[in-house]
């Protein structure tokens, strides 16, 4: 079984994983939150390192990316568990860890991973939360890299500085959620970390990931004119060199506001597709490339 190096000693024999803001102290032989990490004998062990729950090939437009490598195909992997808890979470039978159960999977080594993307050249990390699995990510991301493929990330962004350190710069393209602007509802809502999440975006723009944020504009939760305008400011402010060029120039990192429809265990109605129409039309006086998704068309 694989270890990580995600972790320290805390007291007795519990240890604390260090991977995400959750900073989880784990009995031993129990599971961190996202239910993916276990101390086994003052270690941190990786049950499910390699455990693949889905695989399929998509377009990149479904991931979702508008503006890197438009038109490709993109080999997808998908994972066991997640270090967030959204109740309306659409993948929700892989991401959830049951009672201790993933959902059915099966394992695949980096090697067998980059092999099976060799003809669409790149790899999306994707569906529930890849950086839970942070070991199996970096080594995936070496193997797909020195066979000339693009490692594309789509993810929470509810990390460590440490591990994103060592994941940004073998990630060539990130689709991040910023599903809100409030601390308090990633806190109490999703069980995740504003702050980190902006760190983490900061962090891949500044290394050079080509960056993409999708929104759930989810009723009642987070589609408020302030709340929204936050996040479009936020997006704004990352391309401080186009500001630089003219008062006229806009951001250029794309953002996707996306519909939702009821999932899991949240009951809000579904996203009317005019006010996601109006939404996109009131973050494009600040961002060059605003998207709609999940309402029918997927553009407008
Ligand atoms: S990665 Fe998992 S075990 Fe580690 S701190 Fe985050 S939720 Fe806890
Ligand atoms: S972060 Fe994504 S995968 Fe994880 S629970 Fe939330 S919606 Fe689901």
């Amino acid at each position: 079984m694989s270890e990580s190096r995600f972790f320290e000693a805390a007291d007795g024999a519990d240890i604390r994983c260090t991977l995400c803001p959750h900073q989880c102290r784990i009995t031993p032989g129990g599971r961190g939150a996202c239910g993916v990490r276990e101390n086994r004998n003052g270690v941190l062990a990786l049950p499910y390192y390699g455990y693949i729950t889905a695989i399929a090939r998509d377009p990149i437009e479904k991931k979702p990316f508008r503006r890197f490598r438009p038109g490709s195909s993109i080999l997808s992997l998908g994972f066991a568990g997640c270090n967030l808890h959204c109740p309306f979470c659409q993948n929700w039978r892989i991401s959830q860890i049951v009672n201790g159960k993933a959902a059915p999977g099966r394992f695949l080594s980096p090697k067998e991973a980059a092999a099976l993307a060799v003809d669409d050249r790149q790899i999306a990390y994707t569906y529930s939360e890849p950086l839970i699995h942070a070991e199996y990510l970096i080594d995936c991301m070496k193997q797909a890299h020195e066979r000339g493929i693009a490692n594309v990330l789509v993810t929470n962004g509810c990390i460590s500085e440490q591990a994103a350190a060592e994941i940004l710069p073998l990630t060539d393209a990130a689709n991040i959620d910023l599903k809100c602007f409030s601390e308090e509802t990633y806190a109490k809502v999703l069980g995740g970390n504003l702050p980190a999440v902006l760190n983490f975006i900061r962090m891949a723009h500044s290394l050079g990931v080509h960056v993409e944020i999708t929104t759930l504009v989810i009723p009642g939760l987070n589609d408020s004119d302030e709340e929204l305008d936050k996040c479009a400011a936020f997006i704004a402010d990352l391309a401080p060199k186009a500001k630089l060029r003219g008062v006229s120039a806009k951001a250029e990192t794309p953002w996707h506001l996306s519909a939702y429809h009821p999932d899991y265990r949240w009951n809000a109605p579904p996203t009317d597709p005019a006010f996601l129409i109006r939404a996109a039309e009131r973050a494009r006086k600040n961002l060059r490339y605003v998207y709609t998704g999940n309402i029918g068309s997927g553009r407008y």
